[in-house]
Order: structure tokens, then sequence, then C-alpha cells
């Protein structure tokens, strides 16, 4: 948190020290992110990214997009558009927020060469079929992913407050799920820490992560707190399913 003192933002410990949330999955070859936070960049150098074939926005909302523009290095290196996918709204706001994106008069490598794509229903990245999870984010429905190798299923939905019926009717035979746990006290568009881990609970996923955490929390605290059930992922962790 900027200017703050407290005891886990002047922590020594690197599990202490938290961008914002991303995911990066590499499935049957395919290299996917979801969203593009204003530490994209930081992200992307600091554990080793190094193609992606398709991104998937989750919501609008500053901290998952504000680091979009390096996306124009992948499509730079890659000499190809890279597809993006979100609701309608979400597309409808990248246009608007990054409206130089495709500017024909520049370069192919000064700006993010991008497709943007509405989805509502799966789409098909290799093998991978990656289904739009809509959830409550306070007054908002916004998207969590599921994604789906030939052999495994991993969803993740970092920005909630409820979870839908339909949605949840999807969220079985998980080998992974990434739910968000903002902070111990209420908050109107986040699960507080206990929500969270109720609702990992239900899901019942081979293994559970809370994510989008604060510096309410102290990692090996908050880890001790939710005991093995749930896992406190820090920045870069890599999980193999
Ligand atoms: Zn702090
Ligand atoms: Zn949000
Ligand atoms: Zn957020």
């Amino acid at each position: 948190m900027i200017g703050c003192s407290c005891p886990v933002c002047t922590s020594d410990d690197i599990k202490n020290k938290r961008r914002r949330c991303s995911l990066y999955v590499v499935a049957d070859g395919h290299h996917l992110i979801i969203d593009t936070p204003p530490d994209f960049r930081d992200q992307v150098l600091t554990f080793g990214v190094e193609r992606v074939d398709a991104v998937f926005l989750t919501h609008p909302h500053a901290d998952h997009i504000y680091g979009f523009d390096d996306i124009r290095r992948f499509s730079s290196l890659q000499k190809s558009h890279i597809p993006v996918y979100g609701s309608p709204r979400t597309v409808k706001q990248m246009r608007k927020k990054f409206d130089y994106v495709d500017r024909t008069s520049y370069g192919f490598n000064s700006v993010p060469r991008v497709q943007f794509r509405d989805q509502r229903e799966p789409v098909k990245v290799g093998y991978n079929l990656i289904t739009p999870l809509p959830v409550s984010h306070g007054q908002d429905i916004i998207y969590g992913f599921l994604i789906e190798s030939e052999e495994k299923r991993l969803a993740y939905i970092p920005d909630c407050n409820a979870i839908p019926d339909e949605t949840a009717e999807l969220l079985h035979n998980l080998d992974a799920m990434i739910l968000d746990g903002l902070r111990p006290k209420p908050h109107p568009t986040h699960f507080t820490i206990d929500e969270c881990a109720e609702q990992l609970k239900k899901i019942g996923a081979k293994q559970s992560f809370i994510t989008h955490i604060t510096h309410n929390s102290e990692h090996h605290e908050l880890q001790q707190r939710l005991g093995t059930a749930v896992t406190v992922p820090w920045d870069g962790l890599l999980v193999e399913l």
C-alpha cells in the first residue's frame, strides 16, 4: 500500500510484496494471460513470460487493465495480432481507454496489435476451452474464467462478492480454484477471507487458492489461519496441475 508503514508493507519477506492480480496459464502449448494489471510489464519481466496467444479480461477496473499497452511487445515479437476476449462491456471500455490500439498510421510495433472480441460463450484456444463465469462484483456482473484443457479444469475468479447459481453449477471437478478473498473486514464488492474460505470449501476443488489479498493480511499468519485446505499464493507462484 502506497504510503503505509504497517508490518506487512515493511516486511522483508517477498511473500508480503504483492503486485496486482493476474494469471498466466500454459496449457497444451498455448499461453494465456488473464488480466493485464498496471504492473503487468514488471510481472512479465520478473517471471519470464515469453509468449501470449490470447488475453482474457475479467473486467475493466484500473487494477486489472492498465498494463495492457505492454501487450504490444508480444504482438511485435510474434508478428501477429493477439485476440483479446472480454464481456461486451469490458471490450467497449477497452476500446475507449485504449483508443490508439490498432491505429493504422503507426508502425506495426508501436501499438498493441490485438483483435478485441465480445465473449458471451466458451471459446477455444488450441485444445483449451475458456468459458466466461459471470459473477457479482458489487453492482456489476463481471467475468471469471473456467479454463479446461483436455485433462484439467481450472477456475479463476479474482473479483467477486457473490456467485450466481448458473456459475456455481460450472464449478465442479476442478483441479484448481482461485477465488477473491480481499481482507478480514466486509467490503461491498469483494468476498472477505472467511466468505472466500467458505465458498472454496463448497466448491471443493482439488487445490484451492485465495487471491486479491490486501496488506491487512501477513502471508504466514493468513496461511496458518486457513490451514491446509487453502493455499495463500504469492507473486510468481508456479502451480503444475
Ligand atoms: Zn500496509
Ligand atoms: Zn474490480
Ligand atoms: Zn480487482
